[in-house]
């Protein structure tokens, strides 16, 4: 489905639920990270995409004119609502806080929606680590710029978009996710410096290759404990080399340190300062359009997060080795894991004409060896927030 097509879509479930057209229309894409992981908060690069998948909103005022927004999401019962002549707090239920959050930092800068009803559909799965969280907030952002006919810088708008999911969703994320919804564009990836938040277009326009994501429909219950030891370990290697962040370090200087630290901090930090030059070489990779090379990097990325960071999981492990197989000859230039690990999605960059036999290929032979059914769908690099009916 195109976005025109998702936003018709959207328009007459708009009518169906509140008897006439909406006024305004606004999407904003989830998202793939093409490589660069657990480098986020070691001040390091990420290298996302927007997907063609999308969280879009349509809205009308209210005909009682009260001072309210009425949210209803078509994947949800439960109605959220936000009366504006109160204080804006999170409240149930809880997927309403993630728009709860946008509009309370729209108000805390005097950009006041007023009154709405709407109507939100999003085509990006829930929580499979494609970011439908930050597809909503941006979403959300978009169409209040919409209503009061007036944009804000883009940066911003991702800034508050990352306070609304800390403070009204209690989520501690990076900025990757609502930078690259906000910022992203059609035929691009978006090369981040998660330390400075300088961003770099990396256009990658060869109609002959795409992205496969590869959800691998599971979820291995470790994730936050592990994180937040991963990210101590981060601050141990730091600490003993001597630097701010292990973007501060080289491998040379993680070698002269190597006795100082444990075997286990010595190789997530080996992860990350690898992983943090594989992301820029990538992005250079792409400009060029020499996807060989870029394939590598996915691999050795892969490698790292399985074997030192220890963040893989035998289903993400299952996909790879199947991508490896086809290789080359078979249309596969690389493949690895995405987001925080133990479980979620594989990204895989390869020929676009053989996109079918691959998926098909993958499909079955992931069934046959784990009994699960995988979801795998190609993209192209998507365009970031955009208001559909201004
Ligand atoms: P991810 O961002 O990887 O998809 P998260 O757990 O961060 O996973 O965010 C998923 C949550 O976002 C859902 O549980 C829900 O609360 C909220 N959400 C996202 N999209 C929608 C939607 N279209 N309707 C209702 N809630 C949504
Ligand atoms: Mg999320």
């Amino acid at each position: 489905m195109t976005l025109q097509e998702l936003s018709a879509y959207v328009a007459a479930e708009f009518e169906k639920t509140y008897g006439r057209p909406p006024r305004w229309i606004a999407a904003a894409p989830g998202r793939v990270n093409l490589i660069g992981e657990h480098t986020d908060y070691n001040d390091g690069f990420v290298l996302p995409m927007a997907i063609e998948f999308y969280s879009v909103m349509a809205a009308d005022r209210p005909v009682d004119g009260k001072n309210v927004i009425t949210l209803r999401s078509t994947l949800e019962k439960e109605v959220a609502t936000i009366d504006l002549s109160a204080p804006v707090q999170p409240a149930p239920p809880k997927w309403g806080n993630y728009p709860r959050g946008v509009v309370a930092g729209f108000l805390a800068r005097g950009q006041n929606p007023g009154g709405l009803d709407v109507l939100l559909h999003s085509t990006v799965p829930l929580g499979s680590g494609l970011s439908s969280s930050a597809a909503l907030e941006v979403c959300t952002a978009t169409l209040i710029e919409t209503v009061t006919g007036k944009t804000i810088d883009p940066v911003e708008k991702a800034l508050l978009c990352q306070q609304a999911e800390h403070h009204f969703a209690n989520v501690p994320c990076g900025i990757m996710d609502q930078f690259i919804s906000a910022l992203g564009r059609e035929g691009h990836l978006l090369l981040l410096d998660c330390r400075t938040r300088a961003t770099q277009l990396v256009p990658m326009s060869d109609p002959s290759v795409a992205l496969l994501i590869l959800n691998t429909n599971v979820k291995h219950e470790l994730g936050s404990g592990e994180y937040a030891r991963r990210r101590a370990e981060c601050e141990q290697a730091a600490k003993i080399i001597g630097v701010a962040s292990l973007r501060d370090a080289t491998p040379d200087q993680l070698e002269r340190s190597r006795e100082k630290m444990s075997e286990v901090v010595y190789r997530r930090a080996r992860h990350v300062i690898g992983e943090i030059e594989r992301t820029v070489h990538a992005a250079e990779g792409i400009r060029a359009s020499n996807w060989p090379t870029v394939g590598v990097l996915m691999y050795a990325s892969h490698a790292a997060l399985r074997d030192d960071y220890e963040v893989s999981c035998a289903e993400l492990d299952v996909i790879v080795e199947l991508a490896q197989s086809i290789g080359l000859n078979g249309g596969v230039y690389g493949c690895r894991m995405t987001g925080g690990g133990f479980g979620g999605c594989c990204v895989a960059l390869v020929q676009a004409d053989a996109v079918p036999a691959i998926a098909r290929k993958i499909g079955a032979d992931y069934k046959a060896r784990t009994g699960i059914d995988a979801t795998i769908f190609a993209s192209r690099p998507a365009a970031g927030a955009t208001i559909i009916q201004g």
